[in-house]
């Protein structure tokens, strides 16, 4: 029988898939934490007692900030992610949950407790059916959220139940809310495994910066391991042995021996130049979507920020951010990597990414509808209110605006006009901004890496959105996991594609760079490298491990690589050719995998 089948009341050993969300492998004690909901009872107030019962609610919210508040002093000492924590803050204080709140306590006489939950239940539920992951972890944020008054209203002296632990352990959760995991950081976590989740969750993010493997996902987690048991968090496979033989045992020390001794060698490479073994210089650059990454990202070894996604600054809110507000958010940034350059990218909002104050309209096939550029195009005030803002930034050092989903060249005229008419408005108001500001676009869909020979002129720098780009070629939602098998960026049509692309841009002498996921896939690097780019932007923590493949690697070998590639028929040929090539080489960058 096939071991990960086996019985949930087994005592036996037990391998549970999941996703490899952090990377490491650690073995340990099992902690596993209840996250039940608080209860409370369901009372009616009377009608005198309403004004009470909004202090008592509104005293709540304000100890729950001072609570969340302490946590992210700890957190931030510690350097864990503190964005969220402020994304909480503001949650906490919303208008949208106060007023709704206090909508159920004055009209329908609900306690503060039944108010607050109702009201969460039902701003979260326009979250739930979204597709898009990222969205739907905000409404189980926003539910966290809730809990947290709630406690706070129950009286508890510490309202999140925050883990706390005796000796070195694997916490096994339903799931952790951020401020869970942003409260682990001073705790012995050898590795962390939830039942939901996946990369993007704000459990991965944590787990990564705080370099604690995790593997997410894992059906049932919480019920099939029991406390105590010895359990194996393989963060590289995605993988949770639990009760583990003798050899397994061993096999897994000996993984994560390697992965330590991997990790500090690549630390080691910090500082030296990302050049190929011959000496050619690659530009390696981070994305990020908060300003509190950019600086580890800089640690890590990224020259430059290579793209900044700017849609967090719209979700989680009621209103849209504002000129002045976007233009502190750019300039932080800026100041940060200067002299290093930024890419920042206009909103790429719209199909399945929720913003209440643009009033989307649904659409029957969002990723094919009005999103990005579109939108922009489609809510000129709001365009032009991100543009000056980002050209403002540009006043405090290098920065790029990069255009997500251009399709044709009239979109890219468009947006030429209309940024020409916001620079010339900066300069009416006697505002400083840099004197060139380059205006470049994501090549991401078919219809412009088909016809970029005519937009590539009209365009400052180019960049390839192969998240994109691989979904609209191939005709597979990025998003659906049983259609990962077609999504694959070694696909023939993908590569032939990129080749193109590298060709026109450098006939044109237009920058080319990429920011798609598969820039930090250490084979697709050489591919690309030999494909003929020179600039890489990925996950801060992919950096180092792609510099060391490079440093290993000559120009003239991925020039070959890359020649033989784009002739071969399928992906798996093409794997197998960089792998049969590379592997050796790189053998124990790979074996992460
Ligand atoms: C891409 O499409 O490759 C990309 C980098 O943009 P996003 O993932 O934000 O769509
Ligand atoms: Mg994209």
């Amino acid at each position: 029988m096939n071991r990960s089948e086996a019985p949930p009341d087994s005592q036996g050993p037990l391998t549970l898939p999941g996703i490899g969300a952090s990377p490491g492998v650690a073995i340990g004690p099992a902690l596993v934490v209840g996250g039940s909901a608080p209860s409370f009872k369901r009372r009616h107030v009377a009608s005198e007692d309403v004004e009470h019962e909004v202090q008592r609610f509104r005293a709540a919210v304000s100890d729950s900030q001072a609570n969340l508040r302490g946590v992210r002093e700890r957190a931030s000492r510690a350097g864990g992610e503190i964005a969220i924590l402020d994304a909480y803050m503001l949650m906490l204080s919303d208008d949208v949950l106060v007023q709704a709140t206090e909508g159920n306590i004055r009209v329908d006489l609900k306690c503060a407790e039944w108010a607050v939950s109702s009201a969460v239940r039902v701003l979260a539920a326009h979250f739930e059916d979204m597709d898009d992951a990222y969205l739907r972890e905000r409404g189980q944020d926003l539910q966290f959220v809730g809990e947290l008054i709630i406690r706070t209203l129950r009286g508890g002296k510490d309202p999140a139940p925050f883990v706390k632990l005796d000796e070195p352990a694997v916490v096994v959760a339903h799931d952790l809310s951020p401020a869970d995991t942003a409260a682990m950081v001073n705790e012995p976590v050898l590795a962390l495994i939830t039942e939901i989740g996946t990369r993007t969750s704000h459990t991965a993010i944590m787990a990564r910066a705080l370099q604690i493997p995790a593997v997410l996902g894992v059906t049932e987690a919480t019920t099939r391991i029991l406390p105590r048991d010895n359990v194996v968090v393989d963060g590289l496979r995605g993988l949770v042995l639990v009760r583990p033989s003798l050899q397994e045992l061993e096999a897994a020390n000996r993984r994560a021996e390697r992965h330590a001794a991997l990790c500090l060698h690549l630390r080691d490479t910090f500082d030296l130049p990302a050049e190929t073994a011959d000496g050619v210089g690659i530009r390696l650059e981070a994305n990020v979507e908060f300003v509190s990454e950019a600086a580890g990202a800089i640690a890590c070894g990224a020259m430059g920020i290579g793209l900044y996604r700017t849609e967090f600054l719209y979700i989680n809110r009621t209103d849209l951010p504002g000129e002045d507000e976007q233009y502190e958010v750019y300039r932080s940034l800026v100041e940060t990597v200067a002299p290093r350059p930024v890419t920042v990218r206009t909103f790429d909002i719209g199909g399945d990414k929720f913003v209440s104050s643009l009033a989307l309209p649904g659409e029957l096939n969002p990723a094919l509808g009005l999103r990005a550029v579109r939108l922009a195009l489609s809510r000129p005030r709001v365009f032009r209110t991100q543009l000056a803002a980002m050209a403002r930034a540009s006043a405090h050092g290098p920065l790029r605006i990069m255009i997500p989903m251009i399709g044709t060249l009239s979109e890219l005229r468009q947006v030429r006009e209309l940024f020409d008419g916001v620079v010339r408005d900066i300069d009416d108001r006697g505002l400083p901004r840099a004197e060139h500001i380059p205006l470049g676009i994501m090549v991401e869909v078919p219809a412009a890496a088909i016809m970029l020979d005519r937009i590539a002129p009209e365009a400052d720098f180019l960049s390839l959105g192969t998240n994109d780009l691989i979904q609209y070629t191939l005709a597979a939602d990025r998003a659906n996991r049983s259609l990962a098998y077609l999504a694959s960026p070694f696909d023939p049509s993908v590569l032939r594609l990129i080749v193109n692309i590298a060709i026109v841009s450098t006939r044109l002498d237009t920058p080319l760079s990429i920011c798609g996921e598969m820039a930090s896939d250490p084979l697709a690097a050489v591919f690309l490298v030999g494909a003929g780019l020179r600039s890489l932007s990925m996950d801060a923590g992919a950096i180092p491990r792609v510099k060391e493949t490079l440093r290993r690697i000559s120009l003239d070998e991925a020039e070959d690589a890359t020649a033989e590639c784009v002739d071969l028929d399928t992906a798996e040929a093409v794997e197998q050719l960089l792998a049969k090539r590379f592997a050796p080489r790189l053998y124990d960058i790979l074996q992460e995998g």
